[in-house]
């Protein structure tokens, strides 16, 4: 519990805090990662340990010291927004008060028998502790020298951990999920007197005496927990989480060129491997990951399908090499910001030109998570758009996009469609059994924005099924989200941020303006759910 591997930049300790280093920037605007929007802030606060080589005073010294943050806030009459990776296009790490940047509070460790609850029987080697600013790639690297693995990951991963499993940050691990389906602990610090280690009823992981380690009070709840997993950062300071990783694996990947046609599209539709007449690597056996990509483009009229097997780690393979700078597991994010907006003649050229260099068909590629997954980094503005539809829906879904791009495109960018197993988030967007999420990555343009407005409209008018990636461009306000993610689930959520939070002050710290848009604030002024 005591190893932690640590990155750190230095920080001039420029207030009274005795314990953590706060360094108030005295910022009064951020942008966001992708220079898509700035906001105007009251003061940004760089957030690091101390030093002391005893990792869990450090980490319990960070605590103490947030909830005096907290404090402050309240005192001040001001919010707080904690920042992950700044990689949301939407303003939901946004606040005009103070925003936390958590990126130096990168402390991880392993846990020990005795960190496991009696009730839990399995190994403690299964789990890993992450403190909130360790990005998910710190996360893949340090893992590997453990033998161990993150079970999946957006396919770039500078995110921070909880900046992505915040908004539901999603591969196309089939019957995986996404990030927040692999944390089983979370460590929050919900006001300046309270913190809490919130892990499932049904599941619990951790002993007492880890709990009373960070002097955290339990809390074993399933509807508590799931509210907490997705929570764009409404329901405090998440400190740290626990996760669930799988001994070190390795992709055995392609990337293959198929005819569109019917098999392709009932295949998109189903996955079902055993049936297809696709010609796949290794025949009917089920990929860990499999998406597809569709270039409308493309005279051929042929599609992109991945396809990655999981095998059992060994040392005799060879890692795989950056192509032009793109990793084998890069999605349309990584490289569309390569192009900008054309004149509408010469979109196909230009997505085409770009789709060949930059996402080539590929063959018998092996890596571990960490090196098939690997980009950090964004090539250019980008604007992104992610829905999550039932599998049954992928079909009218598609031919909604390619028709909106032959009559009101042409669309300056990539359609992916990606697989996931439904969360047990509450808000999660990925809540269809199977969810498959049609990602829109287009150039950062006004066409690209109106393009994906058309296509929301459509979804909308013909009353398809569908979510929202809470941290991608979205069109919602307080009824769109109590349709779309259901009111029973809205009203469930908001109830358990007040149980879990206890104190309205601290609420309303923890309350932005997107919340209360998206009337996900109502229990903060005491209004009644319906
Ligand atoms: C190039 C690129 C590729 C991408 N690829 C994918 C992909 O493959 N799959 C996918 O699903 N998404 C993808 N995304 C979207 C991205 O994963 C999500 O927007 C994610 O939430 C961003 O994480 P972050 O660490 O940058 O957090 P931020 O954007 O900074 O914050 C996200 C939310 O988390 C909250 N938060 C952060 N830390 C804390 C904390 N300690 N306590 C409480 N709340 C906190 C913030 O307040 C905010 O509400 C991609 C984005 C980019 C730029």
């Amino acid at each position: 519990m005591r190893e932690a591997l640590r990155t750190r930049r230095f920080y001039p300790l420029t207030q009274t805090n005795p314990t953590m280093i706060i360094h108030k920037t005295g910022n009064k605007k951020w942008i966001n990662r992708h220079e898509t929007f700035e906001q105007p802030i009251s003061d940004l606060y760089d957030l690091a340990n101390r030093d002391t080589g005893d990792v869990l005073a450090d980490y319990n010294d960070t605590t103490t010291s947030i909830q005096g943050i907290i404090q402050q806030a309240i005192n001040a009459g001001t919010t707080i927004r904690v920042l992950g990776g700044e990689w949301s296009w939407t303003k939901i790490a946004a606040t005009n008060g103070i925003l936390l940047n958590t990126k130096p509070l990168n402390l991880s460790f392993k846990i020990g028998q005795q960190n496991l609850s009696p009730a839990c029987n399995r190994s403690p080697e299964e789990f890993y502790f992450s403190q909130c600013g360790t990005s998910v790639k710190e996360l893949s690297d340090r893992l590997r020298k453990r033998n161990r693995s993150l079970k999946t990951s957006g396919a770039s991963n500078g995110q921070t951990i909880v900046g992505a499993m915040s908004t539901g940050t999603h591969g196309s691990a089939i019957d995986v999920g996404s990030i927040q389906d692999c944390v089983v602990g979370l460590h929050i610090i919900v006001s300046p007197v309270r913190h809490v280690w919130l892990e499932r009823k049904s599941n619990p992981i951790v002993s007492q005496s880890f709990v009373s380690n960070l002097h955290a009070t339990l809390i074993q709840d399933d509807s508590l927990f799931n509210a907490a997993l997705v929570s764009f950062g409404s329901f405090g300071f998440i400190h740290g989480v626990l996760i669930e990783t799988d001994p070190l694996f390795l992709y055995r990947s392609y990337r293959l060129k198929v005819e569109s046609g019917d098999d392709l599209y009932e295949l998109m539709e189903t996955l079902d491997f055993g049936n297809t007449s696709i010609a796949l690597p290794f025949g009917n056996e089920r990929p860990y990951h499999f998406q597809t990509l569709i270039n409308q483009y493309d005279s051929k009229n042929q599609a992109y399908l991945t396809a990655m097997y999981k095998r059992p780690y060994n040392t005799t393979y060879t890692p795989p090499a950056l192509t032009g700078g793109f990793a084998p597991g890069d999605d349309g994010p990584s490289f569309i910001g390569a192009i900008t907006q054309a004149i509408p003649a010469l979109v196909p050229s230009i997505v085409n030109a770009l789709i060949s260099s930059a996402y080539a068909p590929y063959s018998n590629v092996w890596g571990t998570h960490g090196e098939i997954f690997s980009n950090t980094d964004t090539h250019g503005k980008v604007l992104s758009s992610a829905t999550g539809v039932p599998l049954n829906y992928v079909n009218k879904v598609r031919l909604i996009l390619l028709e909106l791009n032959k009559t009101k495109g042409p669309f300056a960018g990539v359609i992916a469609f990606r697989y996931v197993k439904g969360t047990q988030a509450t808000l999660g967007f990925t809540k269809f059994p199977i969810t498959c999420i049609v990602e829109l990555d287009g150039v950062f343009s006004n066409e690209s924005y109106r393009f994906y407005d058309l296509f929301w409209n459509e979804l909308f008018a013909q009353n398809i099924p569908f979510t929202f990636h809470w941290g991608k461009l979205l069109k919602l306000d307080n009824p769109k989200v109590r349709t779309l993610y259901t009111a029973e689930k809205v009203n469930e959520w908001l109830a358990a941020r007040k149980k879990v939070m206890v104190d309205p002050l601290s609420m309303r710290v923890f309350t932005n303006d997107l919340m209360v848009e998206w009337g996900l604030d109502t229990l903060v002024s005491e209004d009644v759910v319906a």
